[in-house]
């Protein structure tokens, strides 16, 4: 079997990717990618001297590239995106054109090549905020950022292409990630690298927004088994079962640090800033097998310890600035 995986050179794009290319059961491993400010070649230099992979430097909206990929692929597993909300709030017409448009090129391409599996890579802000209880696979999208809104639509238009045109789409749909390999304008690296520069963690609010944290090696089991096991037309909800606000994971940053709250500066609430996500992992654990295996302490620990031991690879990142 043949893959292919679009935004492979991001940060689970790049985990997932190693992981295939060692895992050895896939005849090829293609990574197709733009390399915007968020991809990064150098994420998958462990890849590079493996014989069933290839890079490919190019953009989800050429239809042509796309076309001419899709007829060697049998799985494509989509994760580029413009993937950070802040940004979204900045430049919403990136959004609405790589994850929407983008996504409609991929589907319409994986049509005409007769793609065996297409698995569309989301997000749990999908379904919008909510005060109590966890959302399941079958309730409505709800979005309230231009991230989560063009996510929605790309997921919609997924879902679109398995009722209309009978083609094995899958939907994926996780919680909050954190790694190794993890832009540092996200949360938890943005905060592990300042700190390590000696720089405050600037904390949304009063931090009390919460958020499920999930280890991306777990995504990728995830992602894996929905893969080898999951049904056509069908969502699953991947989670870490780890849900915390944004002060206590700042506080157990800076306890592992060794630092203290004096750290912390409170900046404006993000616009539209839901409150919290929760997403009820039931489906994929009974039906699939999943069960998340990385516990936040120590992954935390592990990914902290990343961040110190390769500091080459973000210094030269926190210097971009603008899309
Ligand atoms: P990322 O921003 O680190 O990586 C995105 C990748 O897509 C980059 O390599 C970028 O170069 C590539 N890309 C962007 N536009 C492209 C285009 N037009 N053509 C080709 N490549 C393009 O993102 P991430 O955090 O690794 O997220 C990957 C996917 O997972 C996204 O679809 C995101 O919505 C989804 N997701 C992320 C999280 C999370 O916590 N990070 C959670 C749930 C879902």
């Amino acid at each position: 079997m043949r893959l292919l995986v679009t935004g492979g050179a991001g940060f689970i794009g790049s985990n997932f990717t190693r992981r295939q290319v060692k895992s050895g059961i896939w005849e090829s491993v293609t990574v197709l990618d733009a390399l915007t400010y968020a991809g990064i070649r150098e994420n998958l230099a462990e890849c590079e001297s493996h014989q069933n992979f290839r890079f490919v430097h190019g953009n989800i909206l050429n239809q042509t590239l796309v076309n001419d990929l899709m007829a060697k692929t049998d799985v494509v597993v989509h994760f580029a995106a413009e993937s950070h909300v802040d940004r979204s709030i900045i430049y919403p017409h990136l959004f609405v054109e790589t994850n929407i448009l983008g996504t409609q090129v991929l589907l319409n391409a994986a049509r005409i090549q007769n793609v065996k599996t297409f698995i569309q890579v989301s997000t749990d802000e999908v379904y919008g905020s909510i005060s109590k209880g966890s959302w399941p696979e079958t309730d409505q999208v709800n979005p309230n950022s231009p991230y989560s809104a063009s996510k929605a639509g790309s997921d919609l238009l997924a879902l679109s292409y398995n009722r209309t045109y009978g083609m094995d789409v899958r939907v994926t749909r996780s919680s909050n990630n954190y790694g190794p390999y993890q832009f540092p304008e996200k949360m938890m690296p943005l905060f592990i690298t300042n700190l390590i520069e000696g720089e405050k963690l600037p904390l949304y609010g009063e931090g009390l927004n919460v958020r499920d944290w999930l280890h991306v090696e777990d995504h990728c089991l995830g992602i894996e088994l929905v893969i080898e096991k999951g049904l056509p037309g069908n969502i699953y909800n991947i989670g870490g079962g780890t849900e915390l606000t944004n002060i206590e994971l700042t506080r157990m940053i800076l306890n592992v640090m060794g630092q203290d709250e004096g750290a912390v500066v409170q900046v404006e609430d993000r616009l539209g800033h839901d409150f919290r996500y929760s997403i009820d992992i039931r489906k994929i654990s009974h039906q699939l097998g999943y069960c998340p295996k990385i516990d936040i302490q120590i992954g935390l620990i592990e990914n902290i310890q990343w961040y110190q031991q390769n500091a080459n690879w973000w210094k030269k990142l926190k210097k971009y600035k603008s899309a």
